[in-house]
């Protein structure tokens, strides 16, 4: 089945193809229909996932995967939550972003800095669909009081994982794949493909 991906990050466009091309789906990153980014103008991450994929899926005209994924921080009452791509400003950078969050955070002691990676992977099996398949997971963590690491992306340096003292962009790529907020969305997607419940069409 060929499914449209609503991503243009090359890390996720690899990840979904590795691990949904096992159960035979082919999928197509947006940009190969030319689709642009769409608006994400929801306040959910459920709302955002199901507008990026029903945009893509509308132009594809194919079935259609999308995630919505962000940091949510306690001490800021879930801040930056769906707004954390751009957290510093519109356009800000993985830096500005973490320097940011971590001037929010000055003498906040570590009890307080607990955190979560929150994602949200969406299916749609059309356009219309009025029944999406929605996986949720989370990665627990605390936020460090200074960068650690050069590896992954976006908050990475500043985000530990329950447990660990290494951050998550001090992980090796291939284990934070494994335990990852998205690794296990997509990971229950891959139930939901193994044994539909559901008729697909
Ligand atoms: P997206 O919706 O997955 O593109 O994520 C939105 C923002 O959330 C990213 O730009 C990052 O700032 C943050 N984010 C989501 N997942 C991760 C992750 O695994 N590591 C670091 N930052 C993440």
């Amino acid at each position: 089945m060929e499914v449209v991906l609503a991503s243009s990050n090359h890390g996720k466009i690899k990840e979904f193809k590795d691990i949904l091309g096992n159960v035979g789906l082919n999928i197509i990153p947006q940009k190969e229909f030319s689709i642009e980014s769409a608006d994400e103008t929801g306040l959910t991450f459920v709302e955002n996932a199901i507008l990026k994929a029903r945009h893509a899926s509308i132009q594809a005209k194919l079935p259609a995967i999308a995630d919505d994924s962000g940091l949510q921080v306690d001490f800021l009452k879930g801040a930056p939550g769906i707004y954390s791509a751009r957290y510093a400003g519109e356009k800000a950078t993985d830096d500005e972003n973490n320097n940011y969050l971590l001037k929010r955070l000055k003498r906040v002691p570590k009890a307080l800095r607990t955190a979560r990676y929150q994602t949200v992977i969406v299916f749609l099996k059309h356009f219309a669909d009025p029944k999406p398949i929605i996986c949720e997971a989370h990665w627990e963590g605390h936020i460090a009081t200074d960068n650690q690491g050069d590896g992954g992306f976006g908050y990475d340096p500043l985000f530990i994982p329950l447990g660990q003292t290494l951050s998550a962009a001090e992980m090796k790529m291939n284990e934070k794949n494994k335990v990852s907020h998205r690794a296990r969305a997509l990971s229950k997607l891959l139930d939901y493909f193994a044994d539909p419940q559901d008729t697909l069409w």
